[in-house]
């Protein structure tokens, strides 16, 4: 059984036919996972979409990359939306230096979703590219825990990010044939720190690049996994699926 921590149900490309993804999921094995939100909507679907199906959570959050336009309004509908049980993280959030949005307005966005997920007890999922070492230093500042999502920094960074508590997840990247960090990572973080995700409709893993990433693809991430660290499958697939079980804080 495989626990897929990121994926977006919630996005145009898989919303509409979610039923036939969630299936394809539950074919391969995928039989829980976590909805993450990345605006307004895409929050509220998410939630939505936790209370539909079995086995299916929800994250909060506005991203750096939708965050230009974000109001005072915005965030406390967010915030009002991680009051439901069914959500079980603030996220997706972060800084994300590659495109222009204005870094100021990232921190504060970033700094104040950290405050909600303070005040209510739940991890953040942590969207980051470009912009690790100041990321850290947020996180570093504060006392949460949470998720680097799709991490696509430095095995010593993943390290750093460990010690303050969070675990590495890895998606696509690890398996494409050019990417060198994400295998340095899959290779020197311990196993009982890892996560894996799809991070769906995009970025979907070799054998299948090019097609529309769907939740059921995180097995992928696995056998990669595996194969790097000389392990089987089955240990990647259980270990990943407990630690997504405890940042999440689920029962089995
Ligand atoms: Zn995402």
């Amino acid at each position: 059984m495989y626990y897929n921590t990121h994926t977006h149900l919630n996005a145009k490309e898989l919303y509409p036919t979610r039923d036939t993804y969630i299936a394809h999921a539950h074919e391969a094995g995928v039989t829980r996972m976590t909805v993450v939100g990345y605006d307004v909507s895409s929050s509220r679907l998410a939630v939505m979409i936790a209370h539909e199906y079995e086995g299916i959570v929800a994250t909060v959050g506005i991203s750096p990359n939708d965050c230009e336009e974000t109001t005072d309004e915005d965030l406390a509908i967010i915030k009002e939306l991680a009051k439901d049980p069914k959500v079980v993280a603030i996220g997706e959030i972060g800084l994300d230096y590659h495109y222009d949005v204005p870094k100021d307005k990232q921190r504060d966005v970033f700094a104040k979703q950290m405050a909600f997920a303070q005040e209510y007890h739940l991890p953040i999922v942590i969207h980051c590219r470009d912009a690790y070492e100041e990321c850290f230093q947020m996180l570093e500042s504060s006392s949460l825990k949470g998720i680097m999502h799709c991490y696509s920094g430095s095995d010593q960074m993943a390290l750093r990010f460990i010690k303050l508590g969070f675990y590495i997840s890895l998606a696509g990247p690890v398996t494409f044939k050019n990417a060198k960090m994400p295998k340095l990572v899959a290779q020197n973080v311990p196993l009982d720190r890892l996560l894996i995700e799809t991070d769906d409709p995009y970025m979907a893993p070799v054998p299948l690049r090019g097609t529309t990433n769907e939740p059921a693809n995180c097995v992928y991430i696995a056998q990669k996994i595996a194969e790097l660290k000389g392990i089987s499958v089955e240990d990647v697939a259980s270990t990943t699926y407990h630690n997504a079980l405890d940042i999440f804080g689920l029962k089995e």
